[in-house]
């Protein structure tokens, strides 16, 4: 079974090259998940996807560029007319952190009215959950720790999608991306050593030890874009579809 995986943004943090941060849709029969939503992921999503034919999302980390646009989702979704329920799955914090960035941003909203349509949250974690029609692993990496980051394996058409999230190089890598199908890697950094990130000539150092079968760029920065003639794995731009 095909499996299709869409860039809806490709950004980093700062959105450098004017890439929307961090939204990933993964579609196959009766499959429709967001690999997170960043803070300017809305407006991208509606540029290719229909927002409610999107069943679940799944966060990597609890950073703004990763999960800052769920709540500009929900209530999109909310005055869009869905009935149907949305399932989020992320890190332990997942729901505390939502009701925070709720709060914040929309206080006469989320709490004074409720939602139309059912709305939840699941951890996930190195057991399978069940999510928009595929079974989704969060396997811990190697980020910021406030941030409780965690690569993503979707087992999705007889097919494996992992996700790094973002992730410095680490020996916690290898778990996520081994034998994937796609292992969508994020790409900071050109160079260099960062306690945060991955940078592209650390992902060709490591790339055999990773096992992946295809691997495609992704949360790409400044560096990395100057640098793209040079790149020899494929990489994302925000509407790349890839087809697995
Ligand atoms: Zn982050």
């Amino acid at each position: 079974m095909t499996v299709r995986v869409q860039f809806l943004g490709s950004g980093n943090a700062f959105s450098d090259g004017g890439r929307a941060n961090a939204a990933i849709h993964v579609t196959a029969p009766g499959v429709s998940l967001l690999l997170d939503c960043g803070g300017s992921a809305l407006p991208a999503i509606k540029k290719h996807v229909d927002c409610e034919s999107i069943d679940a999302i799944a966060v990597t980390h609890l950073h703004g560029d990763h999960f800052g646009g769920i709540a500009y989702f929900a209530i999109e979704q909310h005055f869009g007319g869905r009935k149907r329920e949305l399932v989020v799955g992320g890190p332990p914090s997942l729901e505390a952190r939502l009701r925070a960035a709720e709060q914040a941003l929309y206080p006469d909203f989320f709490g004074p009215i409720a939602l139309a349509y059912p709305f939840r949250t699941v951890v996930l974690g190195e057991r399978p959950t069940r999510l928009g029609g595929a079974d989704v692993t969060a396997l811990p990496v190697r980020h910021v720790r406030l941030a409780e980051p965690h690569g993503l394996r979707v087992a999705v058409g007889g097919k494996l999608i992992a996700y790094s999230g973002d992730a410095r190089w680490s020996e916690h890598l290898v778990p996520v991306a081994r034998s994937a199908d796609l292992f969508i890697c994020e790409a900071s950094y050109w160079s260099g050593e960062d306690p945060a990130h991955i940078s592209y000539e650390q992902l060709m150092a490591h790339r055999e030890e990773l096992g992946a079968k295809r691997i495609v760029l992704t949360h790409l920065g400044a560096t990395t874009l100057e640098h793209l003639d040079e790149v020899a794995l494929e990489y994302a731009v925000d509407g790349t579809l890839i087809d697995v």
